[in-house]
């Protein structure tokens, strides 16, 4: 689960397919994404040959030998039966009407299928020229006619060998060796091609990401291997709960990507629901003996209008995934009602929408100077307690964002003067929430209403323009009331919401201030103190006050007890 927003920075780019490998060289246009079928099923291959009798012949031989045998009467008639069949093993003859055997090869290895076809060629013709010549057309075998039934089911074992092989390690490249199912890489060329088929086709489309909960639990407390072995349990569940045409895999670690073709966000949820409800029952017994179970959330989006890129549905299916997450783990939740895009009922109730036409860029906090990824700890940290601020973007060379360093990501370079010097790219966060400037603030408001993440970065192409955090939706709400005069003008008539007024805040301060040099002038006179620890821990405790005194030096509002929000801490 990348930390959503839009996503885990460069996921999508960084992950993205590279093309299935091409049968020859060149590469007209994107193969179909077919899996490998398993190493033991069976062979298919086709025979092409204008003369039937052969036909008929050379196929009887290959279904008593196990094989599916398909046919084809000629060479244009083959190219049709090889796009749509697929086989994997051709036998074809040399002379044939328009296009002839070395013809037909040279066009299979030009074609873009998914895996590659062995081709035998079978020919009365057998001078060595010829042999050269069929081989150097692209076949892989070459058998001289009349041909032997005993040598011609020997050459086939051989195909057959290769054919296999070439299933295997397709396979290996393509599937997951724990659990069998397909990688990330897998995963996103057939969800390149089933976005394109469904938006072309109008077809329904969701995506569900699936990430166990707790799940570092199990290895902390019973070991890897009883985690690998509910991880297997995971993926046989998603695999038994699949269709045919679903799309299953892991993506990594614990977390599954699930895509459903002809699905709606609807449908995906009955679905994940079904999943999770199957994960909860599922048990596996850990090497003590005992009886474990485990749970799952689940986030699940379906394609609409305005999902541009696949990567963009993954990411959604990831956004309501870290909902799921925020609001207790083991449930299901889809995206729009994670996410309140599907319109919140309070707004459908015919309140004013105070959200109407108000973009992300319209209300931001404009991101000033962000940290560059090779700034030290060390000047990171003066910056933050110079500006009063807890957090900042953090870009590259580029000025694209790269993560998010917080107050809280700090705390691990306290522990040792070395963390102190190091960059703050070993520190920052790079899983960030992000939204790009033109998305409404309606979509940031919901998510940052049920998720416990204080602030969304803004982006503009990838570089940091602001930041949405509670308390700037809190300042621009308050805003907003003002400009419209719908908040009182006369505050004085509203409760103050501090306990004490201003002026005995003060006094309070003062006290403090006294008190403090007070002890610190008794321990300096101390003998057997740590004068450096001392000044450290009075500096301190002067600072804070410092803070509270300059706060009150807005106080006039405070004191008549209006709506303020200092400057610090989003
Ligand atoms: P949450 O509910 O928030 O998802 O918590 P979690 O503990 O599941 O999530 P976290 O991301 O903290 O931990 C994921 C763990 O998955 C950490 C890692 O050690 C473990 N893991 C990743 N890959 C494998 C694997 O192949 N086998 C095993 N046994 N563990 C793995
Ligand atoms: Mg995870
Ligand atoms: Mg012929
Ligand atoms: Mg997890």
């Amino acid at each position: 689960m990348s930390e959503p927003g839009i996503s885990e920075i460069g996921f999508p780019a960084a992950v993205g397919p590279e093309p299935a490998k091409a049968q020859g060289a060149a590469r007209p246009e994107s193969a179909p994404i077919v899996e490998p079928p398993p190493p033991d099923a069976p062979v298919k291959a086709l025979v092409v040959d204008d003369d039937a009798t052969v036909r008929r012949l050379v196929c009887h031989l290959l279904r008593g030998g196990q094989y599916e045998a398909l046919e084809a009467a000629d060479g244009a008639q083959a190219l049709e039966v090889i796009s749509q069949e697929l086989p994997e093993i051709v036998l074809t003859d040399w002379e044939m009407p328009h296009i002839d055997g070395p013809a037909l090869c040279d066009k299979i290895r030009a074609m873009a299928l998914p895996y590659y076809i062995h081709v035998l060629l079978l020919t009365a013709r057998n001078t060595p020229e010829n042999v050269i010549h069929g081989l150097q057309s692209g076949a892989d075998d070459y058998l001289t006619k009349p041909v032997q039934k005993a040598e011609l089911l020997a050459r086939l074992n051989t195909a057959r060998r290769i054919v296999v092989a070439n299933r295997r390690t397709a396979r290996l490249a393509r599937t997951d060796a724990l659990t069998g199912l397909l990688t990330q890489r897998s995963f996103f060329e057939h969800l390149r091609q089933h976005f394109s088929l469904a938006r072309r086709g109008g077809q329904p489309l969701a995506c569900a990401m699936v990430d166990l909960d707790y799940f570092k639990r199990i290895n902390d407390v019973h070991g890897h291997l009883t985690g690998d072995e509910a991880l297997r349990t995971a993926a046989d569940v998603l695999r038994r709960e699949s269709r045919e045409s679903d799309v299953v895999s892991r993506h990594g670690g614990e977390e599954f990507c699930i895509l459903l073709p002809n699905t709606d966000e609807d449908g995906a949820q009955v679905w994940a629901e079904r999943v999770r409800q199957a994960i909860a029952a599922a048990a596996i017994r850990a090497d003590s003996g005992e009886k474990l179970t485990f749970t799952c959330s689940i986030g699940v989006a379906g394609l609409s209008e305005d999902v541009l890129s696949p990567e963009q549905l993954i990411d959604r299916a990831d956004q309501a995934l870290l909902c799921a997450k925020r609001s207790g783990r083991n449930r299901v939740l889809g995206y729009l009602a994670a996410t309140g895009n599907e319109g919140d009922p309070q707004y459908k109730s015919g309140r004013e929408d105070i959200f109407a036409g108000v973009l992300a860029r319209d209300v931001m906090t404009p991101v000033i100077s962000p940290l560059r990824m090779e700034t030290p700890t060390r000047s990171a940290a003066c910056f933050f307690l110079r500006s009063r601020i807890t957090s900042a973007p953090v870009v590259d060379d580029q000025g694209k964002l790269v993560g998010v360093l917080s107050e809280k990501d700090l705390m691990a370079a306290i522990a040792s003067v070395d963390g102190w010097q190091r960059p703050i790219s070993q520190l920052m966060q790079r899983q960030v929430i992000t939204y790009d400037e033109s998305v409404p603030l309606r979509a940031i408001y919901e998510f940052l209403c049920r998720v416990s993440i204080r602030r969304v970065i803004i982006v503009r192409q990838g570089e940091p323009v602001g930041a949405i955090s509670r308390g700037t939706l809190l300042r621009w709400f308050h805003c907003r009331l003002n400009a419209s005069g719908e908040l009182p003008h006369d505050s004085a008539e509203e409760p103050s919401p501090y306990a004490q007024d201003g002026r005995e805040q003060l006094a309070n301060i003062a006290r403090r201030v006294a008190q403090e040099a007070e002890e610190f002038r008794r321990n300096l006179a101390a003998d057997d103190v740590d004068q450096q620890a001392l000044i450290i821990a009075t500096a301190t405790q002067l600072q804070g006050l410092t803070t509270e005194l300059l706060s009150q030096s807005g106080s006039e509002g405070l004191a008549r007890g209006a709506f303020s929000l200092g400057a610090n801490p989003e």
